[in-house]
């Protein structure tokens, strides 16, 4: 069949890199697509939350599957929109309808749930411009650091952790009061700070049954020891070594399977994948944060590890029979570790040439922000490309990434050096 990936960043690479080792893939399309999925797919340039032309492409070249990459498209209701057109309903979408996609859509909503289901989480209230004085008031209540999250979308900037207790006032009556993150922060989510070391968990679900993946952990600062600003991540590590049989039988049966079953008595239709963000206090897992697609650069070392034909597999979760695929993961760990432009997460500039690609040995290199430009790759955005590597350990996965690295080049290329240094 013929198949279309919506997004163009890491993920977007990865997914279309193992959806075109598959038989049952004719013709692999990409929108808008990068420098990578060129070589491996026809890139459609359009913008991911524009239907009517996701709909005309789908049309035109007769494109059963639709993979949905990136997060916006979804809370916009893209598989709602194929579910109410009469031409695109027999098209199969993965990823959640736009009522489930509000786990990720707004923050106020997936905390409700997760109280609503007994799932593990951080005490929270939230506030709108109409209780800032009560949102200060319960501020008073918490111990520092504060963590105050912006309700809908942020682009990933929207959570700001304070220490101190004047500053997290200030900063919500920024959010509230002054719009600091637009309309994301009309509402604003107060929680208990959890301290604790962070993995993510990904689960596929065909709304009915669900299968675990591989867990990972990324990398979110841009400088060593995870320092700096928060960038959309730096590398990533799978599977994460502190998650043994003992606290990922705690993460199925506190966290996993409340969710999926949660899913059902809310009547959330969902047919995609299941991010959990989630931290480790003591021996227990909590829930920060779900995500209603894969993660980036996590999905460049949870996809590699999958052996299943990954067609066969979104067509079990398309006609939810997803219990009869027996999910079969590499057992060797993965690594990646993400090239980026001098200068990001702040202003930072494109279109410099990508060398040495060509000398790439045993690693895998997925095209982020990189671009085909009169037949050579250039930067097209801050996180250019992500090199995977697999290993024994992750320390054998790193040091291979790394030595490929070397053999990568362009002008003020900037990566941490250190991804994996607290496990
Ligand atoms: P989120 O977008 O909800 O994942 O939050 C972004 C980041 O903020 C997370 O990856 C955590 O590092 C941190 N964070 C969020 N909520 C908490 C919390 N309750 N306690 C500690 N850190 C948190």
């Amino acid at each position: 069949m013929n198949i279309l990936i919506l997004g163009s960043g890491g993920r977007e690479h990865t997914i279309a890199w193992k959806i075109a080792q598959s038989a049952k893939c004719k013709h692999l399309f990409v929108a808008p697509g990068n420098s990578g999925t060129s070589e491996i797919a026809t890139n459609v340039p359009l913008s991911v939350t524009d239907f009517g032309a996701i709909k005309d492409v789908v049309l035109k070249n007769d494109i059963k599957m639709v993979i949905v990459g990136p997060e916006d498209p979804l809370v916009l209701g893209v598989h709602d929109f194929f579910l109410a057109d009469a031409q695109l309903k027999n098209v199969a979408v993965i990823g959640p309808q736009k009522a489930a996609a509000e786990l990720e859509g707004s923050k106020e909503f997936a905390k409700k749930f997760l109280f609503r289901h007994n799932i593990p989480t951080a005490a929270y209230q939230s506030f709108d411009a109409t209780t800032v004085e009560a949102g200060c008031d319960f501020l008073e209540t918490l111990k520092p650091p504060y963590v105050l999250k912006a309700d809908g979308l942020a682009a990933g900037k929207g959570v700001l952790i304070l220490k101190d207790l004047e500053e997290a006032k200030t900063e919500l009556k920024a959010m509230l009061v002054d719009a600091k993150f637009g309309t994301a922060s009309t509402k604003v989510v107060i929680e208990e700070f959890l301290d604790g070391i962070e993995l993510s968990c990904f689960v596929l679900t065909d709304g009915k049954n669900y299968k675990i993946l591989p867990t990972a952990k990324d990398y979110k600062r841009i400088g060593e020891g995870d320092t700096g600003l928060n960038t959309g991540g730096m590398g990533a590590i799978s599977p994460v070594p502190f998650a043994d049989n003992e606290f990922m039988s705690k993460i199925k049966e506190r966290v996993v399977i409340p969710t999926i079953n949660g899913l059902q008595k809310d009547n959330l239709p969902y047919k995609g994948f299941v991010f959990i963000g989630l931290i480790k206090v003591g021996n227990d897992p909590f829930v920060i944060e779900y995500n209603v697609r894969l993660g980036d650069p996590e999905t460049e070392v949870v996809l590699p590890r999958l052996k299943n034909d990954l067609v066969e597999v979104f067509q079990a979760v398309a006609s939810q029979t997803l219990n009869d695929i027996t999910i079969d993961i590499d057992d060797r760990a993965a690594t990646t570790v993400m090239l980026v432009s001098g200068g990001y997460p702040e202003a930072y500039e494109k279109g410099k040439e990508i060398t040495g690609l060509e000398n790439i040995e045993g690693s895998l290199v997925f095209h982020a922000g990189a671009n085909l430009k009169e037949g050579k790759v250039v930067t097209s955005g801050g996180r250019v490309m992500a090199v995977t590597s697999f290993g024994k350990t992750y320390q054998e996965a790193i040091k291979k990434s790394y030595q490929n690295i070397d053999k990568l080049h362009f002008d003020k290329m900037n990566y941490r050096k250190d991804i994996g240094f607290d496990l």
